[in-house]
């Protein structure tokens, strides 16, 4: 007996490929349970005979035209329990569970075709009486089978079952510590379909796992009808949790999350029958019809499975409780095997036709399997993302903090650029009035030292015409009276002088005393003030007081430089009483007089000094022809105009 494999001739590496690997079909075999004692004593015959290994012929009674089916595998009634174990692939199942796939083994059938029996062997004997191993089922060579494989693998496997009945529509926890009461089928998208609140319980050894099957075996529903002594009433589902991992080993699992790892689940389902054949009453004939309606509902969904724009269509898994729970097998990413099981007798031929053409095309379903991602699996890769979406955050922190700090250090580059700016622009704002103030001051001292060169000047060409006119006058001439310079062309500007002061000798030409009257002579302090302002005085009086350009005077010097000496002006009122011949009263204000030692200072008055020196050389030369007068008498030879003896400007 060979096992039905993919067209590549490996369907175990086939399935390796993952989610995306190639699509595979629901592996069918065909087992064809032997003639019953009573089947031949009511002298019914066998209308199917193997041909080959793979091929079911069905011979009609009354000479009909013979039908073919092929399978994966046919096991005729001479085949015994191992040999269908061996032959129906439900060790590569297993195999592939242990990988982390999610398998399914389910038998189907009409009732009391031997579906129980291929599953689990006969019906018990007795309570307690277990079943003879030669009779064991897929079922228990297979765990025998896995146990065995898992202690060999040389590494940590847990194991785990639940056993659960669809009985009238309700799933029924067989291995609940209580009474099996319904529980609700759910959907999540990891999941899928599954019982809530489904107990799951842990076991380390065969045996322990044999008292579970028995456990669920003894709390299924049976009953007994004409065509099965012992019918199952209810679709069962025996699943094997497999995870490749010490329990102590394996992160927490939330409520409602389903166990990590392989799944390898065996369905027993209700056989469909006809309730007048069966003759089932009251409660068998109720249980019958639910049997029917879950089994047309997974015959409807097998049916669009089957249809190649099917990936278009609404698959109604919602249909029935079964088809909700076989939802993932049949058409999802699980690996499914049916066990097809057929009577051989001619008076079941039309049941038997319609399970070999509904297996025939059970066998074109075709899954994807996918290997759920182990714990092993699973965590790096729950980490590798934890680990991007930190380093994201990473990026965009960091990212953040750098803008952060670009602001932060630019804001404060610019506020304390700011600061400074605003620093420098009050000290250029004081330092423009400050330099404003020194300028208008610079202005006001350059006007008052103008206006005293100015003053200066002027005294200067009178003392020149006094001292020419002094020259005229003693100067003896022929028969001629000494002329005032006033009245000699051209006149002498001595009327368009300004009095210098109050005194009534400023009031009076001093050559041709000429009343001068109308002249408005301000007093001095007045003149001063319209040039230095009312600030500018102190109240020290102007003779007193230095002019805004000289140098401070230092309070332990004997002598300001500033104020002119006594005898300066005693000379210059002597010269002028000699002119006047009479006494002159200084009038002029007291000329600056630059230190000896000091470096012109004088802004905006640089004539100044000059006046000073043509005075010295005047009054040298006023003195020089006094002296020449009393000595000897004056003589004109030799005369020089002031001009000639004052310095060159
Ligand atoms: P189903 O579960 O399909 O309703 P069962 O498994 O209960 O049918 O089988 C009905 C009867 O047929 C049982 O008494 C069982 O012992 C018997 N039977 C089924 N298959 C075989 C077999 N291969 N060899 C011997 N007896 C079998
Ligand atoms: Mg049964």
């Amino acid at each position: 007996m060979e096992e039905r494999g993919s067209p590549d001739g490996d369907p175990a590496r086939s399935l390796e490929q993952g989610p995306e690997g190639p699509e595979t079909p629901i592996q069918v075999v065909l087992r064809v349970r032997p003639m019953s004692a009573a089947e031949l004593r009511r002298g019914q015959q066998s209308v199917l005979h193997c041909s080959g290994t793979r091929t079911l012929q069905v011979s009609p009674p009354g000479g009909g035209p013979e039908v073919a089916f092929h399978f994966g595998a046919v096991l005729d009634g001479a085949r015994t329990q191992e040999d269908v174990f061996r032959a129906c692939g439900v060790r590569r199942l297993g195999e592939l569970a242990l990988r982390g796939f999610s398998c399914t083994v389910f038998t189907f059938g009409q009732t009391g075709s031997g579906k129980t029996y291929t599953l689990t062997g006969p019906p018990p004997q007795g309570e307690g009486v277990p079943v003879p191993p030669s009779l064991a089922g897929i079922m228990q060579r297979t765990f025998a089978w896995l146990l065995d494989r898992v202690q060999h693998l040389g590494a940590p496997v847990t194991l785990r079952a639940s056993y659960l009945e669809i009985y009238n529509e309700q799933v029924r926890d067989l291995l609940s510590l209580g009474s099996p009461r319904p529980l609700p089928v759910r959907w999540n998208k990891t999941r899928g379909f599954y019982a809530e609140q489904l107990r799951v319980v842990e076991f380390g050894s065969l045996e322990a796992l044999m008292e579970l099957l028995q456990m669920g075996l003894s709390r299924r529903r049976s009953s007994a009808h004409a065509l099965n002594q012992a019918s199952s009433r209810s679709h069962a589902l025996l699943t094997l949790y497999i995870s490749r991992q010490a329990a102590q080993q394996m992160p927490p699992v939330e409520p409602g999350e389903p166990p990590v790892g392989g799944k390898l689940c065996f369905v027993d389902l209700a056989g469909s029958e006809k309730v007048a054949a069966s003759g089932s009453r009251g409660e068998l004939m109720l249980e019958a019809n639910s049997i029917n309606r879950s089994l047309l509902a997974l015959g409807h969904c097998i049916s669009l499975l089957l249809d190649p724009q099917r990936k278009q269509s609404h698959i109604p898994f919602r249909d029935s409780k079964l088809t909700k729970l076989l939802a993932d097998s049949l058409g999802g990413r699980g690996v499914t095997l049916m066990v097809a099981c057929v009577s051989p007798s001619a008076q079941c031929l039309p049941e038997t036709l319609s399970t070999l053409r509904y297996a025939s095309r059970a066998q074109r379903v075709t899954t994807r399997p996918q290997a759920p991602k182990s714990s092993v699996a699973k965590h790096p890769q729950r980490l590798e993302t934890e680990m991007l979406q930190l380093q994201e955050e990473n990026h965009r922190l960091q990212s953040q903090l750098d803008q952060l700090d670009c602001k932060g250090l630019s804001g404060s580059r610019v506020a304390w650029a700011q600061r400074n700016l605003y620093k420098m622009l009050q000290e250029f704002m004081l330092e423009n009035e400050r330099l404003r103030k020194e300028k208008s001051q610079l202005q006001s001292s350059r006007d008052l030292a103008r206006n005293e060169q100015r003053i200066l000047a002027q005294q200067v060409r009178e003392l020149e015409r006094r001292l020419l006119s002094a020259c005229h006058r003693r100067q003896p001439g022929p028969g001629l009276a000494p002329s005032c310079p006033c009245l000699m062309a051209p006149a002498p500007p001595c009327h368009a002088l300004p009095p210098l002061c109050s005194c009534p000798c400023c009031h009076v030409c001093p050559l041709c005393q000429v009343p001068l009257a109308h002249w408005a002579c301000l007093p001095r302090e007045r003149h001063l003030s319209q040039v230095l302002g009312p600030e500018a005085s102190g109240g020290r009086p102007p003779s007193a007081r230095p002019p805004p350009w000289a140098p401070p005077c230092s309070p332990g010097s004997a002598k300001c430089p500033r104020e002119r000496s006594h005898s300066d002006w005693t000379q210059i009122r002597v010269l002028a009483e000699m002119v006047t011949e009479e006494e002159v009263v200084p009038s002029a204000p007291p000329l600056p007089v630059r230190p000896p030692s000091t470096s012109p200072g004088l802004r905006g008055g640089a004539g100044v000094p000059n006046l000073a020196q043509r005075l010295e050389a005047l009054r040298d030369q006023i003195g020089s022809s006094l002296r020449r007068g009393r000595s000897q008498p004056p003589c004109s030879k030799g005369l020089r105009s002031p001009s000639q003896v004052l310095p060159p400007h």
